[in-house]
Order: C-alpha cells, then structure tokens, then sequence
C-alpha cells in the first residue's frame, strides 16, 4: 500500500490510534494532517514525524465546530494541495448507566462522535470531488458498532451510526470514486481506555484486572489486547485500496472478540 503523492487528514491524530495511523500513513508516503483539539500536541506528533523524514502539519480543530473544521479542511487543501484521505477518529468516552446519563454528557459524546464525523466528512467531499481524484473516508467505529456493552449508551450509540453514514457516503461517493469504510477495534490501551478501567471497577466493585480480564477481554480468542500497529494496518488497508469493490464495509480488528 503506497500513499505518495496523497494527503491524508487525521483527526484526534495527537494521540493514541490517530497518532499511530498518521505515523504508519506518513511511512508509506502519504502528507499528514494531524488535526486535534490539542495544538501542542498535535504540532509535537508532526514535527516527530518531520523529523522522521515524514511530511506532516498540526492543525488546531475541534471536530464539533462547523467553522473550524471548514476553515482548517481548506487551509490543509492549500497547504498540501489535495485532502485525499479523511481518517474520522476523534473520540472520547464517558461511562455510566443510562438512568443517571446526563443529557449533556450525551449531547457532548455525540457531537464529537457523529458530528464531527459528518462535519469532517462534508468539509473533504467538497474538496476531494471537486479534484476528480476519489478519495478514502475512515471511520474510526469500534466494536461497538456491533455490539453493546452496559454503561456505554452514546457511545454505542454513536459507533453503530457511523456504520451507517459510511453506507451512505459509499452510495454518494461513488460515481466520484470516493470510498468509505469503517474500522471496528477491540479495546487498545490507549489513555481513552486507560481512563475507563478504573471507572469500571468504580462501577461494577471488582478490581482493575477484573475489569480487564473479565470485561474487556473476556471474549477474544486469545486474550490480548488489539494493538496501535493492528489498526494502522486496517487504517493502511482502506486508504490504499484502489477501487470501489471495497466501500461500505466495516472490518473488525479485535481478536475475535466480534465475528461477523
Ligand atoms: P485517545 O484519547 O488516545 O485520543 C483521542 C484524541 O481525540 C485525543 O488526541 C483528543 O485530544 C482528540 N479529541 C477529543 N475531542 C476532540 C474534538 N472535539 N476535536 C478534535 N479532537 C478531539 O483515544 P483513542 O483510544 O486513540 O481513540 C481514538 C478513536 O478510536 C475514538 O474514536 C475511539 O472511540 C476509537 N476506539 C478506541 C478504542 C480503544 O480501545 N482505545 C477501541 C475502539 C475504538
């Protein structure tokens, strides 16, 4: 899979899964947007790459705000040329039984999940169709675009929809050859997931590595965590796929945690 001469925008990209698919994007050619809602950080993961011998740029934005996405989809158009690939990966997660949800931790999960997706997605269509060169838009699902797990409500929720606006985009982007899929990943440790062990533990009064063992990997195959590299390879499968055989689709990458 070879990404010379493509532009691949990546947001929540100044950490965890992000960072990790805009390193193994930059190996492989392609020029890196590492678009997050924490400048510093993002400019850190772009200059490490520079330094690499990668091309990469940091982009401040909040995936939720129309304003900023636009602007910074444009000012990346310019800066690169193209915006050829989109990798819709910002995420956050936040736990608790949906009795005592609060409405605006609800409200907050989905806008980063769902619409920074569409935002995100509406902000590169316009660019990648108006260039005639295709393109490829990521979603970064979860096993619970599958599944549902207790205490996750918006979450799986909102991963489940990306299934769906992937579908749609896939019909829409076509006559354009611009693909969409979804990567479905088992927990990785990555400070999202770091953040919920002991949250769980909290909840369900067992301890951090039950949490671990009984929770999250209780149903893989192997009893192993899904890895940054597992993802970034999948990440690295859809973005260099060369036709329209493979849109609409969405791959699981959890050690058999979920078969489809
Ligand atoms: P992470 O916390 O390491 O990284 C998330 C990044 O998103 C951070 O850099 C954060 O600053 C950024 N972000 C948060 N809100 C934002 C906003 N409004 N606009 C722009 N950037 C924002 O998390 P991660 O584990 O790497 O998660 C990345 C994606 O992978 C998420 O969509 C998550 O749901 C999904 N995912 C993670 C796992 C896992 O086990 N870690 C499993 C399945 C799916």
């Amino acid at each position: 899979m070879n990404l010379t001469g493509k532009t691949a925008l990546i947001t929540g990209a100044a950490s965890g899964i992000g960072k990790r698919i805009a390193e193994v994007y930059a190996e492989h050619g392609a020029k890196v947007a590492i678009a997050d809602i924490n400048l510093d950080a993002a400019n850190a993961t772009a200059q490490a790459i520079e330094r690499s011998g990668g091309r990469a740029v940091g982009v401040r934005m909040d995936v939720t705000d129309e304003h900023e996405v636009d602007a910074g989809v444009d000012a990346i158009a310019a800066h690169f040329g193209s915006v050829d690939i989109l990798v819709s990966n910002a995420g956050i997660q936040i736990v608790n039984p949906v009795d005592t949800f609060s409405y605006a931790d609800w409200k907050k999960l989905m806008a980063i999940h769902v619409d920074g997706a569409f935002l995100t997605t509406r902000a590169c269509l316009r660019h990648m169709y108006a260039a005639g060169k295709g393109g490829a838009i990521i979603y970064m699902g979860s096993v619970h675009s599958k599944l549902a797990s207790p205490l996750k409500a918006p979450y799986v929720t909102a991963k489940h929809g990306l299934i769906g606006l992937a579908r749609v985009v896939a019909k829409e982007g076509a006559k354009h050859g611009v693909r969409a899929n979804v990567i479905c990943p088992g927990f990785v440790r990555t400070p999202l997931v770091e953040k919920q062990i002991p949250e769980q533990a909290r909840e369900f009064g067992i301890t951090e590595d039950e949490v671990i063992k009984n929770i999250m990997l209780k149903d893989t195959v192997d009893h192993e965590f899904t890895t940054l590299d597992d993802v970034a390879t999948a990440a690295l499968f859809y973005a260099g796929f060369p036709s329209n055989a493979l849109t609409g689709q969405s791959m699981v990458v959890s050690h058999g945690w979920f078969m489809q």
